[in-house]
């Protein structure tokens, strides 16, 4: 009977023990949400939202937990990375979402910016080059319950034509130039987010294509791992 009230008041300690981590998660999450991006300008509530929902810490390597909502990108294997979040947030930012559009992400990664824009668009069509990724990001985003993301695996600076024309196309990989590939998938009214520069630092770049033209806009400075692939780096 004793060893039975030891059970259980292990098993509470336990339960008591991981009720107050989720805890302090949720806390650091809405930290990072006031803190790295309301303060830096982020003002779509929307997306405000979304990356308070969204639990960041499921999707970096669990030996990194403690630094999940850190300002900061993190490794997540194969020499890539989970973006930064204030990066995650300008970008979905600037695709200018109102929850009824199909939307092209390139660079799955660990899968954290296509669960963040699965809350805010209709379908999300993420393309990874890397299978052990992909994978793994699928795995997470079902753990989530997120089930309007549709995962392939191959060369996404050749975009998903099939799949075409998307109201929003996200690169979440630097690129040498702006892909025409893209640029012709996109849907009229249709924007493109995609860093372009050189393989050490690139220019946040935003494309609207309206009536078959395009304009092109710089916002900020970043710094990306590269896309690589026929419209992108070669692999070396
Ligand atoms: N969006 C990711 C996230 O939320 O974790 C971060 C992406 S990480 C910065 C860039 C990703 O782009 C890497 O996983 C890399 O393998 C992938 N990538 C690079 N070139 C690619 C290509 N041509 N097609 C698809 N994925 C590519």
């Amino acid at each position: 009977m004793a060893c039975l009230g030891l059970i259980t008041k292990a098993r509470f300690a336990s339960r008591k023990r991981k009720v107050s981590h989720m805890r302090d998660l949720t806390a650091a999450r809405h930290k990072m949400v006031q803190q790295q991006l309301v303060a830096r300008g982020i003002s779509d509530r929307a997306v405000l939202s979304a990356m308070r929902e969204v639990p960041r810490h499921l999707f970096v390597d669990q030996a990194l937990l403690d630094e999940a909502y850190d300002d900061n990108p993190l490794p997540i294997g194969n020499g890539q990375t989970i973006s930064q979040p204030y990066m995650v947030a300008i970008m979905t930012e600037l695709l200018d979402l109102t929850g009824k559009e199909r939307v092209l992400e390139i660079g799955t990664g660990s899968g954290y910016q296509a669960a963040v824009l699965s809350r805010l668009c209709q379908w999300v069509f993420t393309v990874e080059r890397i299978a052990r990724l992909s994978e793994r990001a699928r795995k997470i985003i079902q753990e989530c319950g997120y089930d309007n993301i549709t995962f392939l695996v191959g060369d996404g600076s050749r975009g998903w034509p099939d799949a075409a024309p998307f109201d929003g196309i996200i690169v979440t990989a630097g690129a040498p130039k702006i892909p025409n590939v893209l640029v012709e998938q996109l849907a009229d009214g249709g924007r493109l987010v995609i860093p372009v520069g050189d393989r050490f630092s690139q220019t946040l770049k935003r494309v609207v294509k309206i009536d078959d033209r395009t304009r092109v806009e710089n916002h900020t400075g970043c710094r990306f791992v590269d896309l690589v692939g026929t419209h992108g780096w070669s692999d070396h």
